[in-house]
């Protein structure tokens, strides 16, 4: 099975910013948190550009 990107949620700050960046893999859970919904909305390349290096509490991690 491929990797997939998982959000920590108690470190979340539903700041929105890989939401509007890769809005194919990440959306807002009810808790109003980020979760990924669809790993394969996006390219491993884009997932790890637009979303993991620029989340600014670093809480988007791989999980194989
Ligand atoms: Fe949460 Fe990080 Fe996404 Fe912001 S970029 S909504 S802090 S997972």
């Amino acid at each position: 099975m491929a990797k997939e990107p998982w959000v920590d949620q108690d470190t979340c700050i539903s700041c929105g910013l890989c939401i509007d960046n890769v809005p194919d893999v990440f959306r807002f859970a009810e808790n109003g948190k980020a979760e990924c919904y669809d790993p394969t909305g996006a390219s491993e390349e884009v997932i790890q550009a637009e979303a993991i290096d620029v989340c600014p509490v670093s809480c988007i991690n791989w999980r194989e």
